[in-house]
């Protein structure tokens, strides 16, 4: 019933093998078998093992030690990796976060018990073998996203499981069990106590989503746009939601995300994105915006580039409509230049014609003549230009 081909799979099986041949109990676990089951593409394999980390280095050639504080090493294997996290049983949890410490004397039971949700919690072995405890295979058929035990509890154990709910409503367009969206709503106030940067992650992977649209109405109705930063206002932005699907990148996702709020620099700070991140945004933002009130023309295209396609997705969120990417591909590909490198000429040249030295002056006369070249008011050649910067000087 689960069909799983393909190169990564067939890797996959070997490492399985070599585990077992060793004496150990090896399974694939988690989104790998909920997508195979969901018939959705699977290249990312994990696996659950009796082995703990060094036993697990000592098998393989090529291990990186990724995560091994909790019992996690990467296994380089043919062309591909697979994380190989040993059984465990996670015990107290105080802090809604950490889990306090970690036993590698679990079973595959206990291991699936630690899981978030029944349909990440399932185990299948190399014999083809399902293990599922838990009605995770019953769940996926009904598109539900039920905890693995009393939500309440697991929501108080790591608070991110909740904003993991409902990114798996948006990327599987499936619906909250009655129960978890009730805790949901009770205890979505601990979400305070997890890092953002974690949040972030899965807030991504919710805004790329198919079913973004109802994962931010659930997160509406539970009050988590007053904790998460900077979004209480996303409700006045609810009908480009619709749109989001036109976008194609993170940047672009987060740039709408941040259109909503007043100052996007500052949102995009408080996520913790990166600089160069909030960079490409402010770019693309910027551009969206002008070609908003614009139009796409020479000169909007010409200054969005090289992100005009991305902008042109933004804008078509903005306005509410497809994307029309022929367009600014026609105007891009009627350009004289593309970058102002292009120019026949440099500031060097320009100061030795006009015999004035160097100045604020010939940045300002750049920027006029790039405008003019894109415009096609004269040619991007020498003589041109030089005659261009006569006339210049007279002005
Ligand atoms: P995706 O395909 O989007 O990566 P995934 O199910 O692989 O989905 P991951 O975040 O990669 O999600 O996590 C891998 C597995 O680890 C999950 O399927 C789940 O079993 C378990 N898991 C991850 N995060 C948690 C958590 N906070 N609490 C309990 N189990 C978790
Ligand atoms: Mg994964």
């Amino acid at each position: 019933m689960i069909q799983l081909t393909g190169k990564a799979y067939q890797s996959c099986v070997e490492v399985l093998q070599i585990l077992t041949n060793a004496g150990f109990e090896a399974y694939i676990v988690g989104g790998a078998v909920r997508d195979a089951m969901l018939g959705l593409p699977v290249s990312d394999f994990d696996l659950a093992s009796s082995a703990k980390p060094q036993e697990v280095m000592d098998l393989f050639q090529k291990v990186i030690p990724t995560g091994i504080d909790h019992g996690t090493v990467t296994v380089m294997h043919r062309a591909f990796s697979y994380e190989v996290t040993t059984f465990r049983t996670d015990a107290s949890y105080t802090d809604f976060r950490h889990p306090n410490a970690v036993s590698y004397l679990g079973s595959i039971e206990e291991d699936l018990a630690r899981r978030d949700f029944t349909m990440n919690s399932m185990a299948l072995s190399l014999d083809g073998t399902l293990i599922d405890l838990y009605g995770g295979q019953e769940d996926i058929k009904n598109g539900l996203i039920r905890t693995v035990g009393n939500p309440l509890e697991r929501f108080q154990e790591d608070a991110l499981r909740m904003i993991r709910a409902v990114r798996f409503q948006s990327t599987l367009d499936f619906s909250l069990d009655k129960q978890t969206e009730e805790a949901l709503k009770k205890q979505a106030d601990l979400l305070k106590y997890v890092a953002v940067e974690r949040i972030q992650a899965e807030f991504s992977k919710l805004l790329a989503g198919k079913g973004v649209q109802q994962a931010l109405i659930t997160l509406i109705e539970a009050n988590v746009h007053h904790i998460l930063p900077g979004i209480q206002q996303i409700e006045k932005s609810f009908d480009e939601v619709p749109f989001l699907v036109n976008l194609s990148t993170e940047v672009e996702l987060w740039a709408w995300l941040a259109s909503t709020t007043e100052d996007p620099k500052r949102f995009l700070k408080r996520w913790r994105l990166s600089n160069r991140f909030i960079k490409e945004v402010d770019h693309l933002l910027e551009n969206a915006r002008s070609a908003q009130a614009k139009g796409w023309n020479k000169v909007t295209v010409y200054t969005a580039l090289p992100e005009v396609k991305p902008c042109e997705r933004l804008l078509s969120v903005f306005e509410k409509r497809l994307p029309v990417i022929k367009n600014v591909e026609r105007i891009t590909s009627e350009l004289p230049i593309t970058s102002s490198t292009m120019l026949a000429v440099t500031g060097e040249d320009l100061i030795q014609w006009r015999e004035i030295s160097a100045g604020p002056w010939v940045g300002e006369a750049l920027r006029e003549l790039e405008l003019a070249v894109i415009n096609e008011e004269i040619k991007n050649e020498k003589s041109s230009i030089r005659r261009w910067l006569k006339q210049w000087q007279t002005q």
